[in-house]
This record gives C-alpha cells, structure tokens and sequence, in this order.
C-alpha cells in the first residue's frame, strides 16, 4: 500500500492562532474557558478540557474571574455587549478573515443595501456574520431551493461564508443572477478553504482511496469528502485512526490522506501510522495465501452473465471476469463468447484476500502472449499485421490484437504524406520498428514492408527486362499519348506508337481501362524506376507475317489512316502501312493529297514498291484507277 498526504492539509491559519490563543492565555493562570467548541474537532477539545479550558454553550455558564475566548467563527455584536455588561475578560480569537466578512455585512447593511449570506444557515459563522447586518433582513442561501424561493430584488450584494465550497457557490451566484437587478459578489470564501479542496481533488484523482480526517460537525472537512468523491475515489471520513479499516485497503492501493482545516496534527500523524502498519500487515496477509495477484489460473465457467462470468479455479471462492476483461474488442455479451463448462486461462489482477472478491483477466494474459509475439516478430524482423484506429497529426495510432502501436507520419508511406487518414479501418503489415513492453511503447513503419515489396516487384521487372519476358499487365489511365499499365505492382507508360503496328487515332479506341494486356519492357531506368512498356512486340508483325502474300503490281484495298504534306499513309488489311506519294495520288499536279483523299476513306491502290529491309512499301492511287479504267473499257 503506497500513502500520499495532500499537498495542503490540516490546521489553517485562523485555527493555528486560535489555538496559540487558548494556550497562551491559558498559562497566564487565570481559568479560561471558550464560547463554543475552540475549534470543530471533538479530539482537540477534549484535549483542551483536559487542561482545564471549558467549552461553554452560553455566558451564563461563565463562572466568576473566568476569561471568556471567542473561538475563530467569531459572535455577534450582542455577545460583546453582553460580556462587557456582565464585567467578564475578553480574549478575541475570531479569524480575521471571519471579522473581515462581519465588518462588510455591516458597513453594507448600514448603508442601506439588502445582504443575500451564502452558507450553511447553522454554522456559527454564518450566524455570527448575519448577527452583524442592520435594517433590512438579510436573505440565507445554502442551496437551489433557497434561490429558488428567495424573493427578486433590484439590487443586492453577495457575503459567502469563509470555508463554504467554491464550485456551489459559483452556480448559486449564477442563478441568483437572474433575480436581482444590481448585484454585488464578494468573493470571501477563505483561502485556506480552496487550497485544501485544490490539493484533495488533485490527490483524490490520482489515488484508489481517500482518507479525509475530521470532525464530522466540521463544515470545510465535509467539503473536502465531497470533492474527493466527486473526483473518483473511494471516500471514507474518519475523525480518528481507530475508525480506519484494513478491508478498505488492498496492500496494492494507492491512498490518499487528507484533513479538514481544524484537524490537529497529531491526529493526521496517528491515522498515517497506523495506516503503514496496516500496509505491511497486508501484505504479508497476501503473501501467505495460495494465490496472488499476477498468477495465471486454470478454470471453468460455472455461472454466467452478459457483463461478467464466474470461474471455479480450485480455490474456495470463484473469480470474476469482467466482460471489458474478456477479449478486444469486447463482444456485446459474455453470452455471446462462453458457455457453461468452458475452461478460461486468465490472470488474477487484484490482491486476494479473504472475503473479497478475486477478478480476473483473460486480456491481460493474452496480452502477455501478444508482446511475446511482437518482440519475437521484432528480433526475426518480420512484419506483423495491424489496423489503423486514429490518425493524428503525427502519424497513426495503430491495434495490433489488444496492443497499441504508433507509425511516425514518415514511416507511413513510400513517399511522405500529409496525413495516414486514409488508412484508418484498413488492415496491412507493418514492420516493428521499436518494442518495449516496460513502457507499452510499439513502433512501426509501413515504410519498410511497403520497400521489400517495391524491391520484389521491381527484381521481376528486371529479370522480365533482362530475359525479353512477355508480362500481363492491367491498363490503369488512358492519356492522350498513351496508357499506364500496371504490372505487378509497378507502374510504367506504354506510348501509343508502340501500342499496335497499325497506326491508331485515339488509345481508347483499341484500349480501356482495367484491361489486361501482354506487354514487354521497353526500356527500364533503375536508378529513376522509370519504365517503358510495348504491346505490339507481343503481338504478330505484319512485316514478318503477311508481306510475302503481296508483290508488285497487285491491286489491295486500303484505307487512309493520315494525310501528309506530300501524300498519304493508307494501311492494308492485315496491318500493313505504306506511303501514297501526292504523285501517284493522281495525274493533275495543283491538286494536294487532301483534295483526293481523306482520313478514312477506303480506296484501292496498287503495289508499285517494297523494300523489305528497310519496310517500307508504296502504292499508287492513280495507276489503280488507270487500270480499273482500262479493265473496265475492254
Ligand atoms: S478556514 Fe480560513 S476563515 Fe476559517 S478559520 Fe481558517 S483561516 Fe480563518
């Protein structure tokens, strides 16, 4: 069991020097007895009676030559009078924070202005401030009803009680608001009360438990529960360390203490002690049972809930598992995952003690077997697989099973990317960078996998590049000079020169995309990856296949497939190309090669030259009309 103290704790100012008061006067000999319990502490009274200073309810009860102390809430103005009427010492030991407060409830009220007193309506303090306001009545406040039963008024000011909570405050102050005109808040609430608050809520959210010592009549040690509780930890209010209880504590809690503004410090040293034996004791109480936490049990499901499910494990009493303890995610209920009989290995995650109740974890224990997976994908440098839950402004937080990672924005991608977003709800692999289970801290790049895998594809380029092998390849974007083709993950142009042996207007005209096509590797630049494709070296070359079925003189149909300054291209049926020279296009020499022909057009032509070495092969539109002419005059 680990004991924190707040920051601030104990015995204020106010109450430090109505102490130092009492004691002071005390050993002046004269008998002394004070107007009301010194301070709200049963303990330190009673103390205090033990050396002979009385707690008196009224004057009456003051005996002859007895000094009367005014305790630090301070009286009303009757009281001094009746004291020096009745010829009785006075020693005053109201808090000047509280006389403060008194002199404004006066000086206010005195001048005419109606009071409105926040605080709880029987603290003596409050009493003694509202005993100090003249004329009109002041209005009480200590909750929501009493705003909401209060009457409007077109202009009021605010006194708050010294050690009343701060957060009440400000909503009474918002709501009275709305029911008066002018209004004036003085923000009195004392120091000491805020700083004591302060400290407990900043302790209370980081402990299992809270102690908070104090009289139970002690209005500010009331407080300082409240606010520990609101703060998440478990609360007990003790006035003494008799009252603590070992079942509070497991040996493995963190727990705060901290106490009221009148609390005397002996009492705070008293609970811390005992508290530290108790520590130890549990400890050892632990250590001899057969189980612990941190042991891995063996069990079967006997009883079954859709939140939690109980387990025999061969110990006197059954374990709980939680359903958040069950699995990442979380299934929506046990029911679901489990049935009757079902064996569960999982490990005991609090203290066991006697007649509490053990909880167990499955996730914890596969947690264990996820990091051994992990560190040993990490030492063989293999990559695992995750999911990416939240991108961040850094990178991506990543699952891995019930594991959290982390990829650096730069170990995101193959090239750097603003933003992994686009990876949130996607599974890949990823390659562990960093591992260390102490610190839950799990590195990983994308990156790296992503460059295995780039290297692997672009070896299969270069063999395929080195041995002229034909790939099948996937038309991914149409350009007007071309198309990109996938291949095996790697992307390359195939221009449209080298799409066909024919001659072609547009690429969508012979290619769409998603297309899957033979291609060969024109060309590769390994050091740019840049590379060029060609589909019509995987596809027959008229040159090679058809030429020896046309010779000279032979009439073909053709079709003009560009027109040129000085002729036009026309292509054969089987894929052939040749040039049609404006000469033989026709014998009147003012016409140009546009005013006989156009794109398109099918005409006939004769074979007048082919050069097979150099491919090239030409025709003659004129001589084939000549000849039509003469075969149709005969
Ligand atoms: S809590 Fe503040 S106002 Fe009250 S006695 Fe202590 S110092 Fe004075």
């Amino acid at each position: 069991m680990e004991i924190y103290k707040a920051k601030v704790l104990g015995f204020c100012y106010g109450v430090k020097r109505a102490m130092k008061i009492v004691n002071d006067t005390s050993q002046e000999g004269q008998p002394v007895v004070t107007l009301g319990p010194l301070i709200h502490n049963p303990q330190a009274v009673k103390r205090l009676m033990n050396r002979g200073v009385r707690s008196v309810n009224n004057l009456e009860e003051v005996k002859n030559k007895e000094i009367v102390i005014i305790r630090s809430h301070g009286v009303g103005p009757s009281c001094y009078n009746d004291i020096k009427c009745k010829n009785l010492t006075l020693v005053d030991a109201t808090c000047p924070f509280v006389k403060r407060n008194q002199d404004i409830a006066k000086k206010l009220s005195h001048e005419g202005h109606q009071l409105i007193l926040i605080g709880e309506k029987n603290h003596p303090e409050l009493k003694s401030i509202a005993a100090w306001v003249e004329g009109k009545h002041p209005v009480i406040i200590e909750n929501m009803e009493d705003v909401q039963r209060m009457p409007s008024f077109d202009e009021a000011h605010i006194v708050i009680q010294t050690t009343f909570s701060m957060v009440l405050a400000e909503e009474l102050i918002a709501s009275i608001q709305k029911k008066v005109g002018t209004l004036g808040v003085h923000k009195t609430i004392c120091q000491a009360t805020s700083e004591r608050q302060k400290a407990a809520k900043e302790l209370a959210g980081k402990v299992n438990v809270m102690i908070v010592i104090g009289g139970r009549n002690s209005a500010n040690t009331g407080r300082l529960a409240e606010v520990c509780r609101a703060a998440g930890a478990r609360t007990h209010h003790i006035e003494t360390a008799k009252e603590i209880r070992k079942e509070w504590f497991h040996s493995q809690y963190k727990v705060g203490i901290t106490a009221g503004a009148s609390t005397p410090d002996w009492i705070i040293e008293e609970v811390v002690c005992i508290m530290e034996d108790m520590g130890k004791m549990l400890e050892m109480e632990e250590q001899n049972l057969d189980y612990k936490k941190g042991d891995v049990i063996n069990g079967e499901v006997i009883e079954l809930f859709d939140n939690r499910a109980y387990v025999s494990f061969g110990y006197k009493t059954e374990a709980v598992l939680p359903i958040h303890e069950y699995s990442y995610p979380e299934p929506e209920s046990l029911k679901d995952v489990l049935k009757i009989g079902d064996p569960i290995k999982a490990v005991i995650v609090n203290g066991v003690r006697e007649d509490n109740p053990i909880y167990i974890s499955k996730i914890k224990l596969d947690r264990l077997s996820e990091w051994d997976d992990v560190e040993a994908a990490f030492e063989k440098g293999e990559p695992v697989e995750c999911e990416g839950i939240e991108s961040i402004k850094v990178g991506l937080l990543i699952q891995i099973n019930s594991l959290r990672g982390f990829i650096p924005l730069s170990q995101g991608d193959l090239r750097f990317v603003h933003s992994l977003s686009n990876l949130v709800g996607k599974k890949f692999m990823a390659k562990i960078l960093e591992v260390d289970r102490a610190k839950n801290r799990l590195v990983l790049s994308r990156k790296a996998v992503l460059e295995v895998q780039r290297d692997e594809e672009l070896k299969v380029i270069e063999d395929a590049y080195a041995n002229g092998d034909t790939l099948q390849g996937t038309v991914k974007k149409i350009m007007p000079y071309g198309a990109f083709i996938g291949v095996n993950g790697v992307e390359g142009l195939l221009h449209i020169s080298d799409i066909s042996w024919k001659k072609i207007a547009k690429v969508e005209d012979v290619l769409q995309p998603g297309e899957v096509i033979d291609v060969k590797i024109k060309s590769y630049d390994a050091e740019k990856q840049r590379i060029s494709f060609t589909h019509k070296e995987c596809i027959p070359n008229p040159w090679e296949t058809s030429i020896h079925g046309h010779k000279i003189d032979d009439v073909v149909d053709a079709k003009v497939v560009k027109i040129l300054d000085f002729g036009a291209i026309v292509e054969l049926a089987d894929g052939l190309t040749g040039l049609l020279h404006v000469n033989e296009m026709t014998n009147d020499h003012n016409k140009k090669p546009g005013d006989v022909c156009n794109v398109g057009d099918a005409i006939k032509v004769r074979i007048i030259g082919i050069d097979e070495e150099r491919r090239r092969i030409s025709f003659s539109l004129a001589e084939a009309i000549n000849q039509e002419t003469t075969e149709d005059a005969e």
